[in-house]
């Protein structure tokens, strides 16, 4: 949450930053700022809105103005309007920053500040960063009254003074007008890049604002800063520690990013999903022996094909893919697993008994609650798998072992690609220790076989996509719907219910379909729709039974069934089918006709579905 962007070199900063920021935005939009550094003084631009909004009322850029930074809001303190938005300046306007986290004891700062004279101008917990920054500058003394040792840079012992005074989350980039040459970055617990181009940096919350300057990058650790000139830069930490860093290529091309001939990024992902899934299977399976090779676990196989536990971790979409993650290590590999919010997880004194694996699943690899469930299970002795995508993230660093998606950049916030390389990872993991522990050869190798069917059955289910967008449009005035699942497909019932929620802003419930009679069913009437996973399964027969108790109440059902059922058609007032699968592999079928869905709907009703009302991708604050 939160883009932010900063750029030295010898190139005009203003258009680097606006691009930089459009291609952050997805992962805030309350409001958008820059500050340029122009003839030791800040010019500062700001607005509520979108960065399109920034953009109108920006003068026209100076060639001179070679330093700056920018930043996109998803606001967690303070109204999302102009006051408010970032560049944020200290009372004196020497110091200049943006910010993305949060600031926990920011009221505690604001009040020592204020009765040190400070003023104040939003309402954000930001601004306390830059007043920190700028109090102990001018005094040049710390909290504690220690006098800076004088062979210290004042600008960079300033910022690190105010980092030891703030609790929470931070990824930051900082000027000053008395040290115009000088770019700082710092970080904990939110993300923050190095970009390295020739004679330019540019410091950005991730790589797809550097990409189309450099593929060469530095990813800074917690409590890491980075002090950037026009000749190089040093990395240290917060206490003032030199620390080397190497140069990381970014594992993505521009292309990736690009929304070539699609309208929105949502639609672009759930396109890809067929090549997303070959990739991420690609390379993985040997037909052969029936087994998985995934290359980042090998150190954690012989822990997980003995673990007597597993839990896995995760947040929204990512949950979803745990719990069928859960069904599927208890199917296939027989090893109890349970499926927890991550951020319930951490706060709750979790039980990790010895020997228990922890899966920790995130897209970005840097949401905040999944990454306190991690260092959680970390200090209580558990050892932690990160499912990510990102390569290089937070989770991915931060756990024993890895595998990583392999799908590409997602954008589109309505996470759509992920979820069905999440399922994919966690089926071929399922499968491995499975075949570790009693799964048959040939019942492995035929999943194994199917697997590979997948990405051309999705192409299937997407040829429907203009009949599934006159669904859409025959539904989309209902403001509430059920989507109802079994087993494997319980969790794509919940899964299906949130991407509608999200983007169409439409009230939907997933539910185990057989729930329904135990409260819900008193909601049915024909104004609201329920959808119905009903595909070939060995609950197949009872789905049936759930279904015609909605009919006989005058509900209104669309069904996703599996091709070829023809019997099913007479309880459907529409039909969705997908290709044959077995019952385990479904859900990266089913998902696909529910994305559309809720893709359509959304577009019907107007909204703006990259962008939608009050989120943003990859959650980095609690
Ligand atoms: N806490 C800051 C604000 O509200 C930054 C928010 C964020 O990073 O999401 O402005």
């Amino acid at each position: 949450m939160c883009g932010i962007v900063a750029y030295l070199g010898h190139k005009s900063a203003r258009p680097i930053l606006i691009e930089g920021l459009k291609r952050l935005e997805y992962r805030g939009y309350d409001s958008a700022g820059v500050a340029l550094l122009v003839d030791s003084t800040f010019e500062i631009h700001k607005t509520a809105g979108r960065i399109a909004a920034l953009e109108a009322i920006l003068p026209k850029p100076k060639a001179t103005q070679t330093v700056g930074i920018g930043h996109t809001r998803w606001a967690t303190h303070g109204e999302p309007n102009t006051v408010n938005a970032h560049p944020h300046a200290d009372a004196t306007g020497k110091i200049t920053i943006v910010h993305n986290g949060i600031i926990e004891n920011y009221s505690t700062l604001k009040k020592w500040l204020t009765e040190k004279g400070c003023k104040f101008r939003s309402a954000t917990d930001s601004e306390v960063i830059a007043n920190l920054i700028g109090y102990f500058y001018a005094t040049d003394n710390s909290r504690d009254g220690q006098h800076r040792p004088c062979d210290e840079n004042k600008f960079e012992w300033a910022v690190q003074q105010a980092l030891h005074e703030v609790c929470g989350t931070y990824g930051l980039a900082i000027m000053c007008t008395d040290y115009p040459s000088i770019l700082i970055g710092a970080k904990k617990g939110s993300p923050l890049i190095l970009g390295v181009g020739e004679s330019e940096y540019i410091i950005a919350s991730d790589a797809a604002a550097i990409v189309e300057h450099t593929t060469q990058a530095i990813y800074l650790s917690d409590n890491e800063m980075v002090v950037v000139t026009p000749t190089g830069f040093r990395t240290k930490t917060i206490d003032n520690v030199l620390v080397t860093k190497s140069l990381k290529d970014i594992e993505f091309s521009l292309e990736q990013i690009e929304l070539a001939d699609y309208e929105h990024y949502m639609q672009k992902e759930i396109a890809e999903q067929p090549t997303a899934l070959a990739t991420c299977l690609g390379g993985r399976i040997d037909l052969k022996s029936a087994r998985v090779v995934l290359g980042g676990v090998q150190n954690l196989l012989r822990d997980l094909t003995r673990t007597r536990r597993i839990i896995l971790t995760a947040c929204g979409t990512a949950w979803h893919a745990g719990l069928v993650g859960e069904f599927l290590f208890e199917q296939l590999a027989r090893i109890p697993a349970e499926v927890e919010y991550a951020s319930e997880f951490r706060y709750r004194n979790p039980i990790i008994e010895d020997g228990t694996i922890v899966i920790a699943i995130s897209q970005s690899g840097e949401t905040a609650d999944t990454l306190a469930a991690v260092e959680q299970a970390k200090e209580r002795g558990a050892r932690v798998l990160g499912l990510v995508n990102v390569v290089g993230s937070t989770i991915a660093r931060s756990t024993d072992a890895g595998v990583y998606l392999r799908v590409g950049p997602e954008i589109g916030v309505a996470s759509t690609k992920a979820f069905t390389a999440q399922v994919a990872v966690l089926t071929m993991l399922a499968i491995e220790l499975g075949r570790r522990r009693h799964l048959s050869s040939d019942f492995a190798r035929s999943l194994l076989a199917e697997l590979h069917k997948l990405p051309a059955k999705i192409d299937r289910i997407l040829e429907q996509s203009d009949h599934i967008r006159d669904i859409a449009r025959e539904n989309m005035d209902k403001e509430n719907w059920l989507f109802l699942g079994r087993g494997v497909n319980y969790p794509v019932a919940l899964e299906g219910a949130l991407k509608l929620k999200e983007i169409s802003y439409i009230h939907a419930e997933g539910l185990p379909a057989a729930e329904m009679k135990h409260g819900p069913i008193a909601l049915i009437t024909d104004q609201m729709p329920a959808v119905f996973i009903a595909t070939q399964c060995s609950q197949y027969d009872k789905i049936i039974g759930n279904i015609e108790e909605v009919r006989a109440r005058g509900g209104k059902t669309i069904i996703v069934a599996t091709e070829g059922d023809t019997d099913i058609a007479r309880y459907a007032d529409h039909l969705i089918t997908v290709p044959d699968a077995t019952e385990q592999l479904q859900p990266m079928l089913t998902v696909v006709p529910l994305q559309l869905l809720a893709y359509h709907a959304a577009v019907l009703r107007g909204h703006d579905v990259d962008k939608p009302r009050n989120l943003a991708k990859s959650v980095t604050v609690e």
